[in-house]
This record gives structure tokens, sequence and C-alpha cells, in this order.
């Protein structure tokens, strides 16, 4: 049998006590390790992460603390060959697809270190300036952020077990908040040997960091009032956690971050710049990660009078993608991560094949060094609703997202249509613009921005420099309202305020000003 992962919690390691829930490669099939939460007492690990690692935190400066950031990407540089071996296993992807998740989670960190080494030596973060209260305006009200004194639970999505981990917990450290991650089991290693090695080097106080691997059975119930919720998943969890108790009725703050229908939008007029750009980057969307992000292009709205010529571009660039075997150096795409999502993206892609034709098919090709029966390769597929009258008709396109190396091109008459076909994702977390024309792509962005956590707008002066269309950099804010969940994250220093508590001090002048303030 394969080695039962421990857990984290309450600074011991400690064993599940069932037999454990086993992880697979899913382009070979092997099993890999097992996780198990069964029999944790997770109140008292919680208790011990609020009580000894939060007020550990809290008596550092956020200077210092980012300190600790540092210390953490410091663990991960040097490890970093080890995690590229277990996302290979266990994720199946290519190594560029793992940079994204490793080398990204270091990216955050530095990120998050540099704005917290900014911020001066109070314990409380300032919102605005003082407000005056009173006719001779000695009595005024500020504003301040003071960090929550419960505890994080991080609650993650299979696709980025690293990534998922460091872009939450980097704020919330740099915040003093302690950290619970559970991570989605299907690829909990990656998440387990981080925090395995993050504990063995020491670099964080005792209780500021813990894991829980396997069930999520507990968890939710285990919170209290100042604690907050994190996660990362499907709609359906999302609503599950939501109507939990710890919510409404102990106030637990919840982010949630869910399923989305991003799309790229195509302006019009006849632009081989602009299609070119736009081509490029859907490719990338649809493989990178086997098309397993969050932020992915799903929806691509293009002109009607340019659906062939977009089709070829698109399908041009799929052609050079070759899938299999992460292992094998010619292979550009490797797996999706489980057989359970291998069903679920070719379930969605026969829907949707109910309503679209096929515009390029990956499939007619054969994989790389991979079993097409075991492996949990999926190559990929543009579709395409035809006409802009099949875009309106073809709800599917508009509300199932497919967790896979999947796209849709979707014509419109105008630009109005445009973006009311957008805007049919019901909230999205990005969608990016293709043009040449300033003046319209400004107009698209302020319209598309009330439906959407982020705009992403190409034109060729930025081509060469832009961030991509699916990249979530630290910097920009995460997240989208309606159906992507509503939630926030990053957005550089905004995202620590999820981690605070909002606070108006009112009070004379003077005693305003003797205020322990960071910032
Ligand atoms: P999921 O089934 O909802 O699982 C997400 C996480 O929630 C896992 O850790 C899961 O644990 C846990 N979980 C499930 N039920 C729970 C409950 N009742 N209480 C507490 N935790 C619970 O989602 P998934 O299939 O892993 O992820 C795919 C979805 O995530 C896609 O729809 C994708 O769009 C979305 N996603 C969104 C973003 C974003 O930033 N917006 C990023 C990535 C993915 P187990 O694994 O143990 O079940």
């Amino acid at each position: 049998m394969s080695e039962l992962l421990p857990n984290l919690l309450g600074d011991r390691w400690q064993t599940g006590a069932g037999r454990g829930t086993p992880l697979f490669d899913p382009v070979l099939g092997d099993e890999l390790v097992r996780v198990d939460a069964g029999g944790l007492d997770l109140p008292a690990g919680f208790t011990f992460a609020r009580q000894t690692g939060g007020a550990e935190l809290r008596a550092m400066s956020y200077a210092e603390r980012a300190g600790l950031l540092r210390a953490v990407a410091d663990v991960i540089k040097v490890n970093r060959d080890d995690y590229f071996a277990i996302s290979t296993a266990n994720s199946g992807t290519v190594s560029n697809d793992t940079s994204v998740d490793v080398d990204g989670a270091v990216y955050t960190l530095g990120v998050y270190a540099k704005l917290g080494a900014t911020l001066d030596a109070g314990s409380l973060m300032a919102d605005g300036e003082a407000e005056g209260l009173s006719r001779n305006g000695i009595f005024q009200a500020r504003h301040v952020f003071a960090p929550t004194p419960g505890l994080a639970l991080l609650i993650n999505a299979f696709n980025f077990p690293s990534w998922g981990l460091w872009e939450k917990a980097a704020p919330a450290l740099l915040s003093g908040v302690p950290v619970v991650v559970k991570p989605a089991t299907a690829t909990a290693w990656l998440t387990q040997r981080m925090v395995a090695d993050v504990a063995a080097a020491g670099v964080l106080p005792p209780g500021t960091l813990s894991i829980v691997c396997g069930s999520s059975a507990g968890l939710m119930d285990a919170l209290e009032p100042f604690d907050v919720v994190s996660f990362t998943g499907s709609a359906e969890s999302a609503a599950v956690i939501r109507s939990h108790p710890a919510v409404t009725r102990r106030s637990v703050r919840v982010n949630i971050e869910a399923d989305s229908l991003n799309s790229a939008l195509l302006l019009p007029g006849r632009d081989a710049q602009a299609l070119a750009l736009l081509a490029k980057e859907v490719a990338l969307e649809m493989t990178v990660k086997s098309g397993q992000k969050c932020t992915a292009i799903r929806r691509v709205l293009v002109p009607a009078a340019t659906y062939g010529e977009a089709a070829a571009a698109i399908g041009a660039r799929l052609e050079k993608t070759t899938v299999g075997n992460p292992r094998n150096a010619d292979v550009r795409m490797g797996a999706l991560v489980s057989t359970a999502q291998k069903a679920s993206v070719l379930e969605g892609l026969a829907l949707l094949r109910n309503q679209t034709e096929v515009l390029f098919d990956g499939g007619s090709r054969p994989l790389i060094d991979a079993d097409p029966e075991r492996s949990c390769c999926v190559a990929p597929t543009l579709l395409g609703t035809r006409d802009a009258a099949g875009s309106d008709a073809a709800h599917l396109v508009h509300d199932t997202e497919v967790f896979g190396p999947l796209a849709t091109l979707v014509p419109y008459r105008d630009m109005e249509h445009a973006l009311a076909l957008a805007r049919r994702g019901e909230g999205s977390l990005v969608a990016s613009v293709y043009g040449t024309d300033n003046v319209a792509m400004a107009a698209a962005a302020a319209d598309l921005a009330s439906h959407h956590g982020r705009v992403h707008v190409i034109s060729p002066d930025v081509a060469a420099t832009q961030t991509g269309h699916g990249n979530v950099m630290p910097q920009s804010l995460h997240g989208g309202p309606g159906r992507a969940g509503g939630g926030e994250e990053l957005g550089g220093l905004r995202a620590l305020r999820f981690y605070h508590r909002h606070t108006a001090i009112q009070a004379a002048t003077s005693v305003l000003d003797a205020l322990p303030l960071s910032a």
C-alpha cells in the first residue's frame, strides 16, 4: 500500500485514523500516496492555531511578517525540483505548466514580501484620512483595519496545489492571521510536501501554518466568529459552505472563487494584427494546464464575418500542440488531473456538441507515450456556434463550464451583441479584448467592467509585455461577480482587507494621532 501522508495540526504531524484515499498518476494510472483526515481533533488544532500561531504573528510588525514570506519563498526555491517531480506524477503537467503553479507561488510570495516591507511598524492599517465629526474639528473619526484574531481556512481546488496555497497564505500571514489549508484531495501531495518543507525549515512560528488533507468533514463546524474562509472550487461546494451555520449564524467571513465562463473579444472590423493576437492567446489558454484554469478562455467572441478566419488561425496554433506523457520532451500538453475530471470534460464536450460544430479536433491525432484508455490525456477541441443566431441559441455555451482544453468560437453581429453575449456568463473572472483602436478598446473595457473581476486589453503595443489573459498577477484583483463567486483576492495590499476587521475609531485628534498605524 502507498504511503499515508500525515496532517500538520496543533504543531504535531498526525496521521488520519482511516485507510486513506489514494492519489493517482493521471498519465500512468499508478497509485502514489494516500491522504486521510479521519479522527483528527479539529477544534483543538484550530484553537492552537488561533491562540499560539495568531498571537505570535500579531506580536510581529507587517515588515517582520514580510520577512517570513521571503523565508518561505526561499524554502520553495530550494526544493523546486522535488515539486516539479511531484507535479509531473500527480498532476500530469509538463514543466511549463508546473512552473505556473510553483514559480508563480514564489513570485506571489515575493511580491507580498516586498509590499509588506514598505509598511511601517504599527499594528493597524489606516483606511483614508481622519474625518471631522464636531464643529470645532477636534473630535474626529479614523477608519482602521485590525488583523482578525481568528484563523484563515483555505479550501482549495485541485488545479493549483502550490499557487493556490501561497496566493492566499501570503496576504493572510502578512496580515498576522494563521493559516489552515485544506487542499483538494486529488492533488494534495504537492501542498502537503510544501507545508512539510516549510515546517521542517522552521521559518514560521508554531501554529501559523497547518494542513488537513482528505475529507473536508468537520472543518466548517470547527470555525468561530473571527475566522475567515477562502474557498476555491465548484459552485455546488460553494453553496454548501455559504449555507453552513458557521457563516449564517457565526458570521464567519467567506470569500468564494467559483467557476467562470471567461470570454475573449475581438473588436469589430477586419484587423489582422488583432486577430493574430487573439488566436495566439486563445490557443495558449486552451492548452496551458490542459485548460484546467479558472481564468481560461471558454468563449471567443468574434465578428461574424471573421468566424472562418478566426477558426483557421486558432486551429493552426492548436495543430502544434502535442499531447501525452509530460515526461517526453516532445510533449507540450499533459493530462487532466484525474479520471473523474476526464469523464467530466468528455461529458461536457458531448453536451456542448449538441449546440455547436467542431472546428478543430485534436483528438484525431495519437497521444505521445500515453495510453488513450488508461491516461487522463484529452486533446484540445475548438467548437463554434456557426452564426450570430447560433450564438444566441446555444445557451449551453454560455452556462456550462467545461474544465479542460476546450473553447467555443461565438460569432456576433455588432458590438452591442458582443457585449450582451459576454454578459451571458452572468459574471466572470476575466474578459480579454483585442484591437488596435484605443477609444474602442477603452469603451469595451468600461462596459465589461461591471461583469468581470478583471478586463485584460491587448493591443499591439503591449503584445510582447502583456502578462496573459489567464495569468493571475498578485498586483491585480482576482475574483469575479455573480456566477464567478463574488470573491476578491490579491490586488496588492487590497488583499489584506479580507484578513482584517474594519473599525471606525472616534476620538480627539490627539488620540487619533497616537494610533499605531502602519500605513
Ligand atoms: P470542488 O469539488 O468544489 O472542491 C474544491 C475544494 O472544496 C476541495 O478542496 C474539496 O475537497 C473541498 N470541498 C468539497 N466539498 C466541501 C464541503 N462541503 N465543505 C468544505 N470543503 C469542501 O471543486 P474542484 O472540482 O476541486 O474544482 C474545480 C472547480 O473549481 C471548477 O469549477 C473551477 O472553475 C473552480 N476553480 C475556480 C478558481 C477561481 O479562482 N475562481 C480556481 C480554480 C478552480 P475534496 O477535494 O476533498 O473533495
